[in-house]
């Protein structure tokens, strides 16, 4: 089975599996506890929370582990709901993930806000501007790179213009982090990833908040954390998971995401040139190395997916959380495609270990589904 659905979920590399085992065998105790043990626990995580400061450009003091982005996210609307004002908004763009525009609509209903994008995926920094200089938003909140297109969002610019206003800004960077350089994202004033997308284990990720400060807590029971998250912290997957990144960033400085950048556009040319009248989706703007959103020219999605799964390719209709469900991509709908085409929209994320050989299998074997799909519908 060829793996194509690396935004869902990435295979834990090697890296980050001897990092685990090492530390599941060697580094027993618990963080809080105040014997050697503990100490070497508190240590491993304090170590951990040096390597992704320095990654960030932050302070390690800035860094909370979570579960996932999930939690992360969750945690920076269920903070903002219990120190902004009552009439305060936040707004965020009509793209991210579910797990953002879902705990915005929980804490702040109709004062949750989603900022537009363009037909090509990106959000409107006119929109942003222009609203800026009427409203102030509490928060805003912005994702690096979305995970149903890879459309690389101008985290950078929206975070210059949110500083202008002195409006706090969010970045949920899941999909950017351990793809593209991390540098320069401990800028934004809070800041989410987590470790499965690109290599380390599931069920660990992180929130980075603005310096000196405090967060609102979700999860009580213990001063773990500097009070932000209660629970006793799992020192081998947050070991793991800054292995994998650290990995990860030395590949980047090799430039080895170049290379896999001209396979994936590769592949696009032969889709185009194999499959006349499919679409990539977003493909004018700038994008993840390692996803292709394509509007298919015929049939529905999950009898493409079938089709490919048994042909041994594990590709994805988009967003794994939304798998199954009836209604079409929220992002898609955002970047104004019809329901119709949304439904005819496969996603292919390909990981560091994904190769050249395997994009051309797969150009190859959708050129053949195309064919039964085209000669069932005959
Ligand atoms: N944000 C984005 C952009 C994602 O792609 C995902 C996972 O699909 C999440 C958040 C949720 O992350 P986690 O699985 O760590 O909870």
């Amino acid at each position: 089975m060829i793996y194509f659905d690396h935004n869902a979920t990435a295979p834990v590399m090697r890296e980050a599996r001897e990092a685990w085992l090492e530390a599941t065998e060697h580094n027993p105790g618990n963080a809080s506890s105040p014997h050697q043990i503990g100490g070497r626990a508190s240590a491993a995580l304090k170590e951990a929370r040096e390597k992704l400061a320095h990654f960030l450009d932050c302070q390690p003091a800035d860094i909370t582990w979570t579960s996932g982005a999930t939690e992360a996210n969750n945690m920076v609307m269920h903070h903002f709901a219990r120190t902004l004002d009552a009439k305060s908004e936040v707004w965020v763009s009509a793209i991210e993930h579910p797990c953002v525009h879902e705990s915005a609509k929980h804490y702040f209903g109709k004062r949750a806000k989603f900022i537009p994008v363009t037909h090509d995926g990106v959000i409107d920094l006119d929109w942003l501007t222009a609203e800026l200089a009427d409203t102030r938003p509490g928060l805003v909140g912005i994702m690096a790179a979305n995970n149903e297109t890879g459309v690389i969002q101008p985290w950078r610019e929206a975070l210059a213009i949110c500083r202008q206003y002195q409006v706090p800004f969010f970045s949920d960077a899941v999909q950017w982090l351990g793809k593209m350089p991390s540098k320069g994202l401990g800028e934004c004033d809070y800041l989410s990833g987590a470790a499965h997308k690109f290599g380390g284990p599931r069920g660990v990720g992180f929130l980075k908040v603005p310096h000196r400060s405090q967060v609102t807590p979700l999860i009580l029971g213990g001063k773990q954390e500097q009070g932000r998250r209660a629970g006793t912290e799992n020192v081998p997957i947050i070991v793991s998971m800054l292995a994998a990144l650290e990995a990860r960033e030395k590949q980047m400085a090799r430039s080895e995401h170049i290379l896999r950048g001209v396979w994936r556009e590769n592949f696009e040319r032969q889709l185009l040139h194999k499959l006349p009248g499919t679409v990539i989706v977003g493909a004018n703007s700038p994008r993840l190395w390692n996803t292709v959103s394509a509007l298919m020219p015929e049939g529905v999605q999950l009898r493409w997916l079938t089709k490919l799964d048994k042909a041994g390719f594990a590709v994805s209709t988009g967003s794994a959380c939304t798998t199954g469900k009836e209604e079409p991509s929220h992002v898609l709908a955002a970047m104004n495609f019809k329901s119709v085409e949304a439904h005819r929209v496969l996603r292919f994320s390909s990981g560091w270990e994904t190769t050249e050989a395997d994009w051309d299998a797969l150009a190859n074997a959708l050129a053949k589904v195309h064919a039964e799909v085209h000669h069932a519908k005959a």
